[in-house]
Parts: C-alpha cells; structure tokens; sequence
C-alpha cells in the first residue's frame, strides 16, 4: 500500500488501515475493494455538491462545514454554489473528511459551523475543533480565513464554537475575510449576507495574485423531488395515536404522514421537517398581554399579514432569545431585564432561557408595543425536526413520527412547545408541511453482518423503530441490541408491543430496560421548571450499560455500531461517560485512553448520536 498515492489519508488513519487489512485473505480483500468503490460512489451521489478536486493550495478555496442538524450543511452547500458562481475554485468538505495536515499550506479557507446545546462543537467537527484549538496546531500566517457560527441565541451559549474558532485562527496568525458572522435561527440572510462579503474579499485579493485559475464546476446532484425545505410537501395525516398509557404524565404520539405522490424518499436515521403553526390559544393569550387587535393588517419585510397571522404562522413566540430580552427591556424602560443581559449576570440569564417563555416576560414587564417593532424583536418561525421513526422498506411512501407533546404549566398558566402542540393536534384530515432532513452521519452499517447497539430513551428511540425495521426488512444479519429508558413501566414502554414481537422474530437480539420512575428514589435537591426531579439514585440507562459492560464491550470489539439518541443536555453526556467507564473496565484501560478510543470510534462513524 505504501507505494500508491494516498491522496488525503493521514498516516495515522493509513496505519489503521494497513493494520486492519493485513488480516483479511485474498477474497475478503477484493470485497472490501468493490465494497469501497461502492461506498465512494454513493458518498458522491449523497453530497450536495461534487466535490472539486484539491488544486493548489495558493489558488483553492476550501469551505468545511461542521452540522448536527444539516443546516451547516446547507449553507456551506450554498456557499460553495456562490462561489462557483464568482469564479472561485472551491471544494466543499465535512469537517471530518478534512486531511487536518493540510492546514498548515491552506490559504484560503471559509468555515461554517454550527454550535450545540450547551456550546459543544457537532460531531463531525469534534475532530477539527480540538486539532485547531489545541496545542498541536500549526501557526497559519498564510492563511486567510472567514467564519460562519451557527447557533441558536435561546442558548446561553450562542454560537460559541463559531466564535472561538474565529478568535483561534487569528491568534494563530491568519487574516480574516471578513468578520465572524453570527446566524440565529434566520440563518438565510445573514448567511447570504457573510457569504457575499468573504466572497468579495477573497475575489479582490485573488486579484493582486494574479488572475484565478478555471474553476472546476460544482455540479448540483438533480434532487428527485420538487419538494424541500422552501418548499414542503403537505403530507396527509394517516394516524396519530397517543402510544402511552391514560394516566400517565406526558402525552407521546405515534404520528403516521403519506409521502405518496411527493417523490421524497429517506433513509433510516434521517429526520423529517415539519413547518409547524404555533397554539392558537397562546397566540390568543399574546393578542391578551399586548392588548393589541390580531386583525389589524402589519407590515414587515414587504409583507402585509394580520397580527393573528403573524404571531400564528410567521414568528416564534414559545422560545425566548436576547434580542427579544433587548427589546422588551428597551420598550418598557427595564433596566432590571437590560441589565441580564450583562456578561456577568450570565447565570441568571440562562435561567431565565431555559425557564421561561416569552409570554412570562411579557406578563412580567409590561411595555407598549408597536406592531411592527414586536414583529422586528422576534424571529422567524423555524422548522423543527423529527427523527423518522419507520423504515420505507417496512412502510412503503409513509413517515412515521415519535414525538412527546410539551405542554405544562408554569407561572401559573398553560405553556406548549410549537411542533408538538401541533402535531398533536394534527386531525387525520389534515396535512403537514414536511420535508426531509438527511442525516449522514447517522447510518446503518453498510454491512449488515455488523452488530449494533442503540441506546434511546425516550422519544430518542424513534430511530432505532427504523434501524430494526430496517434490519428485519433488508435480512440483515448482524445482532441488535436496544438500551431503552422511560418513567414507569406501565405508562411509557414505548412500542412495547413491537419491541416484544421484535425479540420473538429475531429482529431485536437483546433489550435492555431502565425505568426510572418505577423504583424509589429519593426526593431530589433540585426540580425544574416543569418539576421534573433530577435526581442520582434513578435508573437510568447508563446503569443498564455499567451492568452489561462485559457483554457490551465485547460487542463493541467485535466491531459493533454503537448509537445514542435522545437528550443532549444530560442524557448524552452521562451516557458517554458510562461508556467511557465500560471501556476502561472491561478493555482495562486508563479513563483517558478510553475516552481517546471512544473518540476515535465517533471519528470512525462506528458511534454516532443523534441528540438535541
Ligand atoms: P424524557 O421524558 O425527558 O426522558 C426519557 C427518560 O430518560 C426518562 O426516564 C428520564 O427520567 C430519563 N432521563 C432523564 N435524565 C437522564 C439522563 N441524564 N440520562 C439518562 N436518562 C435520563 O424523554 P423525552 O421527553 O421523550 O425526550 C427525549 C429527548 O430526545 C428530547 O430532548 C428530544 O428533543 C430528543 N430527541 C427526540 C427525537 C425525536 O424524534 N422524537 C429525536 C432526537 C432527539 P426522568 O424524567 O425520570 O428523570
């Protein structure tokens, strides 16, 4: 091997590689060739733009994204398409297809990334992030350099990657484009907006270099659907069925859409858009606080709406952001609120994120508004994504959905969360505006002989619904192994029926169940706002994972996947720590080196998560 050109192949992963195929005969080996050739072509088919080839480094472009929800993706998608357009040559990677030990000779290079929950990098740009903002890092005085941050400002964290990835490459020596740019959930224009100016930028300074090479075209892949994100399909409702008990707490629904007609197709793990309308009732309550008239005609943005319209269909109102804390703060004259938006009240200012919706601030301070300025302080209404809970093999043109309605009360008055409310109420005669979000990162192995492991509590179990229907619907062969977690045994099992029927028929191998309001626990320190206790003696699924550890790191040696979907802001974390401890266990490892082979397992693709 060391005799063929290695294009874009550390030596660290040509050394894995070299190991790995050393063992396998002469058959095994001409397999993995015509199963690589067939992965590397559907790689390309899946990508949203071909990939241009490297060039040199003093003429390219190189746009990386980092994306845990796809919209990254997207705009670096786009971004790459207008650059093209400029005449740029560019090529467009993921952040962890990126050969690290080329940065030290980019010179042109244009970032998109987006920041998680409680301000963690996504996993595929873990990698990168540690590479640039650690000591390993080379200085980059040649490099000249943009950022795009994703985030999402209902987060205290707001687009922090982004932002410590633009601070590290200019400290490290390299010359910025153009400013950081900082997207909230309006990501198009201010996108639009950083693209143009970086583009232009790097055009004018490509000049003094000399004139820009031909651009190898991008080519986008032809979608085979007219139907996308700009453009949903309104897919019928077939079934919507509360699959959890009468008496239990919280409200789970089983929501089956028809896709027939539309020409979308999904894989198992990719999710689905659902363009929701907010709770009339709240709107009602909004129109209440404000005293204003929800039929009056508005105007924003060169568009004439009712007020009802507006608030309904158009604008956020069940999540709270800064720039809607600003404006009330500045249109009621509250310096108490102003003030939480100070560095150092950052603590009380998360609180309030994570605790209260906008309606609460609005009964708390009452100010005068405009139609118009309130329509500026909020921000459009987003789509919110699903994981599809079905496989096509198993459903033919129907999704299948998993989702937990939020509704609670809280400061003395009902409060609901937008998609779920909505898709709760979704009538079998009715229709909802979807699209499909694919989700690369989160695949069944393409060889079905390989054991997997999911681990979903909760609504995060909608995927693994698909991954075993799947399973079941292509004969694949490897074991499947499911971590599942609720309240009470009674109440919440979701799926309980398939899941038994599932081990009877050999699709599902093992079941593991953790339920964690069922044993006595302890009165806990701390509820939050919708009283959930969060509480250290409850069974959760990591206890499963500790007390399987022997079995489950077999399987993992054994070359298993490993999935976790669900929660990120707890969940994930504590799970990836009781995973880390089953490795060092059972692999007799130390906890760091644990982490590392955890961490390379991710790089790999072999653990991937689906969690926000
Ligand atoms: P949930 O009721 O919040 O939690 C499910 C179970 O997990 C409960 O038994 C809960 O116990 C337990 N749990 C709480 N903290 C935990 C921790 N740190 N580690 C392990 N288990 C823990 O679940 P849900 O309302 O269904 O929400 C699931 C999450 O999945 C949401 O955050 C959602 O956004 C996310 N998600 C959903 C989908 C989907 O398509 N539906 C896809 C991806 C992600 P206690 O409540 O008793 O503490």
């Amino acid at each position: 091997m060391s005799n063929l050109a290695t294009p874009d192949l550390d030596a660290e992963k040509l050394a894995r590689l070299t190991r790995e195929l050393e063992s396998l005969t002469a058959a095994q080996l001409y397999w993995v060739a015509a199963w690589s050739a067939a992965q590397a072509e559907q790689a390309q088919r899946s990508s949203p733009v071909v990939v241009a080839p490297a060039g040199r480094a003093a003429e390219r472009l190189t746009i990386l994204y980092g994306s845990q929800t796809g919209n990254a993706k997207r705009i670096a998608g786009q971004l790459a398409n207008r650059a093209e357009a400029a005449g740029l040559p560019a090529r467009l990677l993921r952040a962890d297809a990126y050969p690290q030990r080329e940065l030290a000779q980019e010179r042109h290079l244009l970032l998109v990334i987006s920041t998680q929950g409680d301000g963690e990098p996504p996993d595929d740009a873990r990698g990168l992030f540690e590479f640039i903002t650690g000591k390993r890092v080379p200085k980059l005085p040649a490099l000249q350099f943009a950022v795009l941050g994703l985030g999402d400002s209902s987060y205290p964290q707001f687009c922090t990657i982004g932002r410590q990835l633009d601070a590290r490459l200019a400290e490290l020596g390299a010359t910025r484009l153009s400013a950081f740019g900082e997207a909230d959930v309006e990501i198009e224009a201010v996108a639009a907006l950083w693209a143009e100016q970086a583009l232009a930028e790097l055009r004018e300074r490509l000049k003094q270099v000399g004139p820009p090479v031909r651009a190898t075209p991008l080519h986008a892949v032809p979608s085979r659907s007219t139907y996308s994100r700009e453009q949903p399909f309104a897919a019928p409702v077939l079934a919507n069925q509360r699959i959890v008990a009468r008496d239990s707490a919280r409200d789970v629904r089983h929501v089956e859409l028809s896709l027939e007609g539309s020409g979308l197709h999904y894989q198992p793990g990719d999710a689905l858009g659902v363009w929701p309308r907010n709770p009339s009732a709240l709107v009602e309550q909004w129109l209440e606080v404000l005293r204003l008239d929800g039929a009056q005609e508005v105007t924003c943005q060169g568009r004439t709406l009712p007020l009802r319209q507006w608030l309904g269909c158009e604008r956020e109102v069940t999540r709270l952001h800064r720039g809607f804390i600003a404006a009330l703060a500045a249109a009621g004259g509250h310096d108490e609120l102003a003030r939480l938006l100070q560095p150092e009240q950052s603590p009380q200012l998360a609180a309030v994120l994570a605790d209260d919706q906008p309606i609460d601030l609005l009964r708390r301070y009452p100010a005068t508004w405009q139609p118009e300025a309130l329509l500026a302080a909020l921000r459009p209404l987003a789509p919110r994504l699903y994981s599809i809970a079905s496989s096509a093999k198993a459903v033919g043109e129907e999704v299948h959905l998993t989702v937990a309605v939020v509704d609670y009360q809280a400061h003395g008055s009902a409060h609901w969360g937008t998609a779920s409310a909505f898709l709760a109420a979704a009538d079998e005669d009715g229709k909802v505006p979807v699209f499909i979000e694919p989700n690369e990162r989160f695949r069944l192995p393409a060889d079905g002989s390989r054991d997997i492991i999911m681990i979903g509590p909760g609504t995060g179990v909608a995927p693994f619904r698909a991954f075993v229907q799947e399973r079941r619907e292509s004969g694949a062969t490897g074991r499947n192994w499911l971590f599942f977690g609720n309240r009470h045994f009674a109440g919440d099992f979701l799926y309980q029926v398939e899941w038994q029927q599932a081990l009877k028929d050999g699709s599902l191998h093992r079941l593991d169940l953790a339920f964690s309001r069922d044993s006595a626990f302890s009165e806990s320190p701390h509820r939050d706002v919708r009283g959930v206790a969060r509480d250290s003696h409850k069974v959760y699924v990591q206890q499963r994972l500790r007390e399987q550890g022997a079995e489950l790191y077999e399987w993992l040696k054994g070359g298993a996947h490993l999935y976790v979907c669900g929660d990120s802001k707890y969940m994930a974390r504590d799970v990836h720590a009781a995973l880390v401890d089953v490795i060092a266990a059972h692999g007799n490892q130390l906890p760091d080196e644990a982490q590392s082979w955890l961490g390379e397992l991710l790089q790999q693709g072999r653990y991937a998560r689906d969690v926000y």
